[in-house]
């Protein structure tokens, strides 16, 4: 017979892991299922510096490392698996993987967004042969290249400042003429020598045989295509909420976030929701975190109603 937890998590970023944090220390019998990949967007990111508590910033990894420590001094057990299907309408709710079926009486999702392409044929032919989404993870193999990355927000930023450390230069484009990331992070790229910024054009096309080779993009407003060398793409242009083995159990927004009541609530008792995954606007690892905590004195105030 399995046991039954009194909450399960899936989901291991900022969202998952303060939620275990606090129902673990309430000593209720809680999991967490971590997903193919445990820790979350963090784990993509380099240095943090706007979680506060970590005045001279803190690397993503290590941030996320603490909280699964954190998590698990209280006693939450941490499960390697992937959830692909559910049923959580009745009183013990039901999460299968491939292999495992998982139970319990309230359910954490908190699985987060996932990266976005560009979805053109030439970018999944050349998939891992110069295109990434990940700065962090696979700057390194452009020493001395050139690049390109694509996208306005936050992360094309970021991406764009990793790039420069590897990159013998590094060009934004981006589909319109201003950036939509925080003033500070424009700054730093645009004040940057090792940076260049091609407005109001998109990529059209991923050019190379085997690699990359470069980018046709076309300029909105006059159409005209013009050709950009670079060995590296990396593609930042947002994400997308990771909620189809829901199975539309939950209700989603239009763009599939999940949709919460009181934030972290949501159509189903005993179900609660937090971080990027019902998140739009927000989408920062200290809003996930928060909503993990809510979620979890929400899950607790449940049992306690349940009588259990
Ligand atoms: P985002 O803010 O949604 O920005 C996505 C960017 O990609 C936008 O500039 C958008 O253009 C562009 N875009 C979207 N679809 C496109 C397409 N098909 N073709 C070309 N361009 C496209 O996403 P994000 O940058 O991933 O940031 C998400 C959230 O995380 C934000 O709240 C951000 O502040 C936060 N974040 C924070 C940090 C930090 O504080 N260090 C770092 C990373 C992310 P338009 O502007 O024209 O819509």
């Amino acid at each position: 017979m399995s046991k039954i937890y009194d909450v399960l998590i899936v989901g291991s970023g900022p969202a998952g892991y303060t939620a275990a944090i606090y129902t673990a220390r309430a000593d209720l019998k809680t999991a967490i299922i971590a997903g193919h990949e445990s820790g979350g967007q963090l784990m993509l990111t380099s240095e943090v510096e706007n979680f506060p508590g970590f005045s001279e910033g803190i690397m993503g990894p290590d941030l996320m490392s603490e909280m699964k420590k954190q998590a698990l001094r209280f006693g939450t057990e941490f499960i390697h698996d992937q959830i692909e299907h559910v049923d959580l309408k009745g009183k013990v709710k039901q999460l299968k993987s491939a292999k495992h079926n998982y139970e319990a009486k309230t359910v954490i999702i908190a699985t987060g967004s996932q990266a976005q392409w560009l979805n053109l044929p030439s970018e999944q032919r050349l998939m891992g042969r110069g295109i990434s989404a990940c700065a962090t993870c696979d700057g390194y193999f452009f020493k001395d290249k050139e690049i390109v990355v694509v996208g306005g927000g936050d992360s094309a930023m970021e991406e764009a400042l990793t790039l420069t450390k590897f990159g013998s230069h590094v060009t934004i484009v981006h589909r319109r003429d201003a950036f939509r990331a925080s003033k500070i992070m424009q700054k730093r790229v645009l004040e940057h020598d090792k940076i260049s910024v091609i407005w109001n054009a998109v990529v059209d096309e991923v050019l190379g045989e085997s690699f990359v080779e470069g980018v046709k993009i076309r300029d909105v407003e006059s159409d005209k295509t013009s050709e950009v060398p670079c060995q590296g793409l990396f593609i930042a242009i947002g994400h997308k909420p990771s909620t189809s083995f829901l199975g539309g159990q939950l209700e989603l927004d239009d763009k599939a976030y999940v949709k919460a009541k009181d934030q972290v609530k949501t159509n189903l008792d005993g179900v609660f929701v937090a971080g990027d995954v019902a998140d739009p606007h927000y989408r920062q690892a200290i809003t996930a975190a928060g909503d993990g905590c809510r979620a979890a004195l929400e899950a607790e105030r449940y049992l306690i109603r349940l009588g259990e």
